[in-house]
């Protein structure tokens, strides 16, 4: 680091000492990343689904989804039904690793689009089972240990 800084101090070859140490960083990234992703069968499996109304982003406890319009309890705007957005967050443990996993909505939702199973999303009881019984599927972990990608390796 040292050395680094004084050739940028003294010479104006700088693309020259910036072009050696970036693969380095590349590399280091890469080894992250493998370090921090997991391929595991799930052992068990909590799908929560929250419904969330768009316009005050509270939650809505009960819809009636037959019914084309509904009243949030919080704000008291009534809306289209089709207009709510559904939040799953979903709490597994992995077969043979303590570590427990948390799946946000977004990554879930990234997931389905990728194997093209989206109706999953649909029925929460038919994810779970999905979940479940169709690993191992590859888990990869932000800095903070929340799953940032999932993966189905045999869709692939
Ligand atoms: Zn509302």
């Amino acid at each position: 680091m040292y050395d680094g800084n004084l050739t940028l101090n003294t010479t104006s070859s700088t693309t020259v000492t910036c072009a050696t140490p970036l693969p380095t960083v590349v590399n280091i990234e890469r080894e992250v990343v493998n370090k921090s992703s997991v391929l595991a069968d799930l052992e068990n499996i909590q799908v929560k689904k929250t419904l969330i109304c768009k316009k005050c982003s509270k939650s809505v406890q009960e819809v009636n989804f037959a019914d084309p319009t509904f009243l949030c309890p919080s704000c008291l705007y009534k809306q289209k039904t089709t207009s709510i957005s559904v939040d799953i967050q979903i709490s597994a443990n992995m077969e043979g690793n303590e570590q427990k996993l948390t799946i946000k909505s977004d990554v879930l939702e990234e997931f389905v689009n990728m194997i093209e199973k989206q109706e999953l999303l649909k029925d929460i009881d038919a994810l779970g089972d999905f979940l479940l019984l169709n690993g191992p599927f590859l888990f990869v972990f932000d800095g903070h240990g929340n799953v940032s990608k999932m993966e189905h390796p045999e869709v692939l």
